[in-house]
């Protein structure tokens, strides 16, 4: 039998509804689907046995020896990621949407954008079967910020 447990919506009490169910199956194999908060894996305390990279979209980096300090970037970024300290550009990397317009607009081309490899995938066991799960780093992609 397969069960599958959604909501558009957080807080609805998916993860309470999917752990009770879990409770009583014998054997489980358990897929934690939420792409924000991955949470049954906090309720259960899987045993990992396997890890791998999640590769979530890109995070804006700037090389300062290129930029002429036009300020183009900062005005443009919807996200506030981008400022000025101490007279260089700093890019926050969990401010960053990854959307890549700062590495368009700049005349020099002294941005550009990398990987965001921070997040990871799980797989183990628990105590009433397998269970899939993954964490999300923080600022890296998710189901949208708009
Ligand atoms: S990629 Fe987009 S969100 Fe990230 S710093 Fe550049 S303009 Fe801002
Ligand atoms: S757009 Fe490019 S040159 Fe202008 S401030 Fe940003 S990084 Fe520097």
């Amino acid at each position: 039998m397969e069960i599958a447990v959604i909501s558009g919506k957080g807080g609805t009490g998916k993860s309470s509804i999917s752990s009770a169910f879990i409770s009583v199956a014998k054997s489980a194999v358990v897929v934690d689907c939420d792409v924000d908060a991955s949470n049954l894996y906090l309720l259960f305390s899987p045993l990992c046995k396997e890890e791998e990279v999640f590769v979530s979209g890109s995070h804006a980096v700037v090389n300062n020896d290129k930029c002429t300090n036009c300020n183009t970037c900062i005005d443009l970024c919807r996200f506030d990621a981008i400022s000025k300290v101490n007279g260089k550009i700093r890019i926050s990397e969990s401010a960053c949407d990854g959307c890549y317009l700062c590495s368009r607009v700049c005349p020099v081309q002294a941005i550009k954008m990398i990987p965001a490899d921070k997040s990871r995938m799980y797989a183990g066991t628990f105590r009433y079967g397998d269970m899939v799960y993954g964490r999300l780093a923080p600022g890296e992609e998710n189901s949208g910020r708009w």
